[in-house]
């Protein structure tokens, strides 16, 4: 049988976590939101404030429904705010000891009959399942971003997930009235693969010279009709995030085609994250995004 979920725990609430709990609270699902501070729940709520008043503003919803929607999300300022959840999805930083960490700690104070996922973007799921008290209740369930926006989540089962659970959360991203994909626990899954392993082989374009960034992401945009250059998607996905993600395809996959580049790498080094940061690829912090290369 499958669990009926009514209420999620969204663990980070960073450019992802923000994002889960926008749609779950719009689809009609209560939230409860956690982060490492009170500042950064607060922080993950203004930007869900941020953009779903867009989204009223463009009448894609009803202010009605944005202010109901709002009123669903609360902030979890412990585990135990949690133990009412039917799902966890954890969405913190791309760190696999960060993740086993908040397995660790959470797992005692949920239900023993919730559900749990990860929204990770390259870790192997069956080995974080096994860093949880319920293997068989675990899941990747692969939010794409902006969440808001992106249609598509991919559905990662663990060597030991239920089929129930499996089930379960394919009934509830269709509620969320989003279209869902599988892919087998290999690193990266599909999308993230494809997508960093391109992202990755712009940087080296850059990094040899062959472009600049804004001809790299130019190239991209005019040359194979992509919305966005892949530098400009890289700050937009976050450079530590990429180069986690790369490292993860690199190790998992033991073959050096998936190096990361050292240019990557030396902008995480220096904290040039992308737009969290204000600077990546590009500057973002005047008027208009400036190329850093
Ligand atoms: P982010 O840096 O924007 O947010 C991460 C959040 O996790 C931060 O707010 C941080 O304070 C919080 N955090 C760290 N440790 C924590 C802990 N112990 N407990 C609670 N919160 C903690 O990162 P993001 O882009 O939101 O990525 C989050 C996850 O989603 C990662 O696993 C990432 O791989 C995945 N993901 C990212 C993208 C993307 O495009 N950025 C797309 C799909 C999936």
């Amino acid at each position: 049988m499958t669990v009926s979920i009514t209420t999620v725990g969204v663990i980070g609430a960073g450019q992802m976590g923000s994002g889960i709990a926008h749609v779950c609270a719009l689809a009609g699902f209560n939230v409860w939101l956690h982060d490492l501070s009170e500042d950064r729940i607060n922080a993950g709520l203004a930007t869900i404030n941020e953009n779903i008043t867009r989204q009223v503003a463009k009448g894609a919803i009803s202010d009605a429904e944005r202010q109901a929607a709002l009123a669903r999300i609360r902030p979890a300022l412990s585990y135990d705010d949690l133990s009412l959840c039917d799902l966890a999805v954890e969405a913190a930083t791309e760190t696999e000891a960060v993740k086993r960490k908040i397995f660790i700690t959470l797992s005692p104070s949920l239900r023993p009959d919730a559900l749990l996922a990860t929204n990770t973007s390259s870790i192997s799921i069956t080995r974080l399942a096994a860093a949880t008290d319920r293997p068989e209740k675990f899941i990747g369930i692969h939010f794409m971003n902006p969440v808001p926006v992106m249609q598509l989540v991919e559905l990662t089962r663990g060597i030991a997930t239920a089929e129930t659970t499996y089930e379960s959360a394919k009934e509830f991203i269709t509620k969320l009235g989003k279209t869902v994909t599988v892919s087998e626990d290999f690193p990266a899954f599909i999308v993230h693969h494809i997508l960093l392993s391109m992202i990755n082989e712009a940087i080296y374009t850059l990094y040899e010279g062959v472009g600049s960034v804004e001809g790299i992401d130019t190239a991209m945009r005019l040359g194979t009709n992509h919305p966005m250059g892949p530098l400009q998607l890289a700050d937009f996905i976050g450079l530590d995030t990429c180069l986690s993600i790369m490292q993860g395809i690199h190790e998992g996959l033991a073959d050096s085609k998936y190096r990361p580049c050292p240019l990557l790498v030396k902008y995480v080094e220096a904290g040039w994250l992308g737009r969290k940061s204000e600077r990546g690829f590009y500057d973002y912090r005047g008027e208009h995004p400036v190329p850093t290369r």
